[in-house]
């Protein structure tokens, strides 16, 4: 499989674009809110599935992606095939997959961590899930915009792996946010605070992430309040168990989309703990 074409020109679709565009290898993009400077822009989502062997989804959630695949579906056809990465849940991957295969495509649900400054620097990490033949045939294009592609038997553990992952970094998120208030409280210094932290056990990628954030106050979406608030209600329809934990930041979430975040960085959720927000 030689070209692909990107659908949905968000804060990752875009950079994924540019990649694949300096590459030589993207033969067109759509978005639903038309960006015609966008690099090989066609009409129609349809167009870009007709112009590519590839078909690269990211956009917001299930619903999205099945609008996406209404319109895609007529173009599809044995020799093509749909990489699937916005997060979605288990059920949804599944039937995606249904869809896609009966027409002879192949499909594969692919999501991946890493933010915005990952996907500008192509370092991205990709969870492939579907039938091996699949996986091979995509992964050459995929290695364009990530450093690191983990395999999975089935599209639904791919989608499960993601949630869970997202579930880990907003609960340390929300435990950051404390931590870092807290010792804001004490009359301790930022930079103080994430010395210290650089040489605590506790020390994580993602403090790493938004250290600079946290401490500049700047809220500007890497990965957005109202994307992981959806990854949350998501894992919760798809656990079997009851997560205490998971329905605490699920709540601090909405509580955010409530007061006008929706579109803010999920950092952003250190402002509910500001005093006269934090509700107690
Ligand atoms: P974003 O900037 O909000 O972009 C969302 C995209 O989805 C936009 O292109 C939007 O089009 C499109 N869209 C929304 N509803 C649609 C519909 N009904 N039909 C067609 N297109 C629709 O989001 P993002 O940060 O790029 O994230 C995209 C996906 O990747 C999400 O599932 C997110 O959870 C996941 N993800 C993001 C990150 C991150 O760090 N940003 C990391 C991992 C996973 P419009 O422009 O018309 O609104």
């Amino acid at each position: 499989m030689e070209t692909i074409g990107v659908i949905g020109l968000g804060i990752i679709g875009t950079p994924w674009a540019a990649r694949y565009q300096a590459a030589g290898k993207l033969a067109g993009v759509w978005n639903r809110t038309p960006k015609p400077e966008a690099p090989a822009w066609k009409a129609t989502a349809r167009e870009v599935t007709e112009a590519a062997d590839i078909t690269h989804i990211v956009v917001a959630d299930p619903p999205a992606v099945s609008a996406v695949l209404d319109a895609i579906l007529p173009a599809l056809r044995k020799g093509k095939a749909v990489v699937q990465s916005s997060t979605i849940d288990p059920a949804s991957a599944a039937s995606f997959e249904a869809r896609v295969c009966a027409t002879g495509a192949r499909y594969v649900e692919s999501p991946f961590t890493g933010s915005k400054p990952a996907a500008e620097a192509g370092t991205l990490v990709f969870f492939m899930g579907g039938q091996a033949a699949a996986l091979d045939a995509v992964e050459p294009l995929l290695a364009v915009v990530s450093e690191t592609r983990f395999r999975l038997p089935t599209v639904g553990q791919a989608a499960a792996l993601k949630l869970a992952m997202n579930l880990n970094i907003a609960g340390q998120m929300q435990a950051l946010s404390e931590s870092l208030t807290c010792t804001r409280q004490a009359g301790i210094d930022d930079d103080f605070f994430f010395q210290v932290l650089a040489k605590n056990v506790s020390y994580s990628g993602l403090a790493r992430l938004k250290e600079t954030k946290l401490k500049t106050r700047d809220y500007a979406p890497q990965f957005s309040v109202k994307h992981m608030h959806k990854d949350m209600r998501l894992a919760e329809a798809a656990s079997k168990t009851r997560l205490p934990l998971l329905r605490a930041v699920r709540e601090c979430l909405a509580r955010a989309e409530a007061q006008g975040m929706a579109d803010d960085d999920f950092s952003s959720l250190i402002r509910l703990l500001d005093l006269g927000t934090a509700g107690r």
